[in-house]
C-alpha cells in the first residue's frame, strides 16, 4: 500500500477504494495518444489487471502525444501492444498486463469485454467505438467513450441499463470524411492528455466502486479557446442499441480492408483464426527486397509501399489509402 500512500491518504478513495482497484480489471482497445496516457494513469494507480490492445507498431510521429513510447521503440518496430507493456512492467510489477497486438472487430470483441469490469476506448474511429457500444451494451459493462481533435475533446462513462449509450449520443454512425480527424485537423498533445485523464479518472472513480462522483454526462473541453462544460445527455427511448438491443455492429462481417486515420495507410485483416509464420513469409519475401523481422511482426518495402505483416495475418500496408491497392498488394505478396 506504500507505493499508494497519497492516493489513499485522499479520503473519497481512501484505502477500501484502493483495494477495490486493485482487485479491478479493464481492457483498454487502443494504445495511441488516449490510450497510452491512460494506461500510464490506471497502472500507476494500482488497477489490478490491465489488458491491452492495439493492432499497430511505434513510429515517430506518434512520440509527440504517445507518452509511453521512446526512439527505441520505434528502432525495435515493436507492436504498441508490447512497446506498452515493457514500459508499464518497469512502472509497476503488481499490475497484471495482458498485451494484445490485434485488430479489435466482431469476431473478437466479446471475448475481450466479457471478463473485465470495465472497457476503455483509446480509438480514433467511429467504427470501433460503435463495435465497443455494442458489445458493452450487449454484456452489461460499463465503457468510457473519449475523442480529441484538434484542441477540442470529449468524454463519456457509457452504464448500460442506467445512462444513454454512445448511439443515444451520436446517433447514426457519421458517413466517412464528415467529421474532422487528427488526420485533417491535427491535434494538440495537451488535450489528449486532458481528456485522457479525464477518461481515467472516470475509471478510477467506477472501479473504485465511487459512482456519485462520476461527471453525470458528456464533459467536453477545448485547451485552446479556455471552455469546458458538462453536457446532460438523455437516453434515447427509440435507441436501436440500448432499448431495442439491436447489435448490428457486432453482426456484420469484419471489414476486409479499413483505411487507418492519419497514415495514408491500410489494414488487411484475414479471416479470423488466420496464421502467418513470419519466418517462412520471410523466406519466400527475401529475395523482392530488405526484409526486417522480430518475434512480433515483419517489413519489407514493395511497389512503392511498406508492408508490415503480423502472426494473425494481418497487413497494414503503408504509402497508400486506396483499399483495393492495398488488397491487391496483400493477395501479390501474402496470399489471399
Ligand atoms: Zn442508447
Amino acid at each position: 500500500m506504500s507505493r499508494y500512500a497519497k492516493q489513499v491518504l485522499f479520503a473519497p478513495l481512501g484505502k477500501e477504494g484502493q483495494e477495490r482497484l486493485g482487485r479491478a480489471r479493464v481492457t483498454l482497445v487502443g494504445l495511441g495518444a488516449l490510450g497510452s496516457t491512460i494506461a500510464n494513469h490506471l497502472v500507476r494507480a494500482g488497477v489490478g489487471f490491465v489488458r491491452l490492445c492495439d493492432r499497430d507498431f511505434v513510429e515517430l510521429d506518434n512520440l509527440q502525444r504517445q507518452v509511453l513510447y521512446d526512439e527505441e521503440d520505434v528502432r525495435s518496430n515493436l507492436p504498441k501492444a508490447q512497446a506498452a507493456a515493457a514500459k508499464l512492467a518497469r512502472i509497476n510489477s503488481e499490475t497484471k498486463l495482458d498485451p494484445r497486438v490485434c485488430d479489435v472487430n466482431p469476431a473478437n470483441v466479446e471475448d475481450l469485454a466479457r471478463d473485465v469490469d470495465l472497457v476503455l476506448d483509446g480509438t480514433d474511429n467511429f467504427e470501433t467505438r460503435f463495435l465497443l457500444n455494442d458489445a458493452c451494451v450487449k454484456l452489461g459493462r460499463p465503457w468510457i467513450y473519449g475523442g480529441c481533435v484538434g484542441s477540442y475533446g470529449m468524454v463519456m462513462a457509457v452504464l448500460p441499463g442506467e445512462g444513454p449509450c454512445f448511439a443515444c449520443l451520436v446517433g447514426e454512425l457519421p458517413a466517412p470524411g464528415s467529421s474532422p480527424t487528427c488526420d485533417t485537423a491535427g491535434v494538440l498533445n495537451t488535450a489528449v492528455g486532458v481528456v485522457a485523464s479525464l477518461q481515467a479518472n472516470e475509471a478510477i472513480k467506477l472501479l473504485a466502486g465511487r459512482r456519485e462522483a462520476l461527471a453525470g454526462g458528456l464533459q467536453t473541453l477545448d485547451v485552446w479557446h479556455n471552455t469546458n462544460q458538462i453536457i446532460k445527455v438523455p437516453r434515447s427511448p427509440t435507441c436501436g442499441v440500448c432499448v431495442k438491443r439491436g447489435f448490428t455492429h457486432l453482426e456484420s462481417a469484419s471489414s476486409a480492408a479499413t483505411s487507418l486515420c492519419g497514415r495514408n495507410a491500410v489494414q488487411v485483416v484475414p479471416p479470423a483464426g488466420s496464421t502467418l509464420d513470419l519466418a517462412e513469409a520471410e523466406r519466400k519475401l527475401a529475395p523482392l527486397g530488405k526484409v526486417r523481422r522480430n518475434a512480433y511482426l515483419l517489413k519489407i518495402a514493395v511497389d512503392g509501399c511498406e508492408l508490415t505483416l503480423f502472426p494473425d495475418a494481418r497487413a497494414i500496408i503503408q504509402g497508400t489509402a486506396d483499399l483495393a491497392r492495398a488488397r491487391s498488394l496483400y493477395a501479390r505478396y501474402v496470399g489471399s
